[in-house]
């Protein structure tokens, strides 16, 4: 993922959250709670759960080799954080080109008609093609890697001008135990009180990105907004209906369980919780995941419970 450099390199496992400063503070015996997809489960409730995962493994994806891991994400690895404007774009980027990777794997892996045909042993294979759905499916996924690689390159453009002050970020410090890590980018498509941001059904149209991150510390957390100079229509709107919300700790749990699925879990937190927390959260992280069911307005259906005794401070902006 270290376009334009000459890199030659064997990949590693790079972690999107810092392991030794955030995601081991999240964890217990060196797991942490991970979502895991299981499409072949016998009832709906099992498709999507929560399981330990070792912190070795948690967060990662094979998007660098050591030498550009090391060298591009210092500033977060090595150095508590103090939500500089080169830290903020540093943990942005990483996490970003995991999205980028996962879009690119998810095209990837998709199967073809013609395959799947020869698979079950048919007759003419080449004669199969997609149905209505499948090729709606098809179409949403390229259209979502169109906007995050044209996202992906205007991070670089920031990285190569190392014009990091052209991101702007909400920060809100937390304070308690920290309960979850998280980081990742979305489209947002409604505000927090349920407005339409942008419409993901006109295929023809960009879409802006917003980027969140949940960063455990030993006495608490930050969690983090940004989004570029450029982009901020939809975004910024999104992130003033989350800091002005009333219950804005419970709110900032909300946004990560609804669109970042790469939430890493405290596990003694998750057993905790009370069913109807922790289902109100599996049902978040449910939210257009099934094409036949796609529902919409998903931060704006926040349920009002309480999730976690962590206290939010003032957000500020950089
Ligand atoms: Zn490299």
């Amino acid at each position: 993922m270290a376009k334009g450099t000459d890199c030659s390199g064997t990949m590693v496992r790079s972690h999107t959250v810092s392991r030794a400063r955030y995601l081991s503070i999240v964890a217990e015996e060196n797991h942490v709670l991970q979502w895991q997809h299981s499409p072949w489960a016998k009832t709906k409730e099992e498709v999507i759960t929560l399981q330990p995962t070792g912190i070795n493994v948690a967060s990662t994806f094979n998007g660098f080799c050591s030498h550009h891991d090391t060298q591009l994400f210092q500033e977060i690895d090595n150095a508590p954080f103090c939500a500089t404007y080169s830290q903020i774009f540093a943990q942005v980027f990483r996490a970003h080109a995991r999205e980028l990777y996962c879009k690119q794997a998810q095209i990837l892996s998709y199967p073809d008609p013609a395959d799947i045909a020869d698979f079950h042993g048919l007759e003419n294979p080449e004669n199969y093609a997609r149905g209505p759905l499948a090729e709606l499916e098809s179409t949403s996924m390229d259209v979502g890697l169109r906007d995050t690689i044209l996202h992906h390159e205007r991070l670089q453009a920031i990285q190569n001008a190392k014009e990091y002050h052209r991101l702007r970020s909400c920060v809100i410090p937390l304070s308690g135990t920290p309960v979850i890590s998280t980081a990742g980018a979305f489209f947002p498509d409604f505000n927090a009180t349920g407005k339409q941001l942008q419409d993901f059904t006109d295929l023809q149209s960009v879409l802006n990105s917003v980027h969140f991150s949940i960063l455990p510390t030993e006495t608490g957390a930050y969690a983090v907004f940004s989004f570029l100079d450029t982009e901020a229509i939809g975004p910024e709107n999104f992130v003033f209906s989350v800091i002005e919300h009333k219950n804005l700790t419970d709110m900032l749990l909300w946004v990560a369980f609804t669109y970042i699925e790469n939430t890493h879990v405290r596990p003694s937190w998750w057993n905790a919780l009370g069913k109807v927390q922790q289902d109100a959260i599996k049902t978040a992280m449910g939210y257009n995941m099934d094409i036949r069911d796609p529902r919409l307005m998903t931060i704006a259906e926040y349920p009002n419970l309480g999730f976690t005794n962590q206290m939010a401070g003032k957000p500020f902006w950089l």
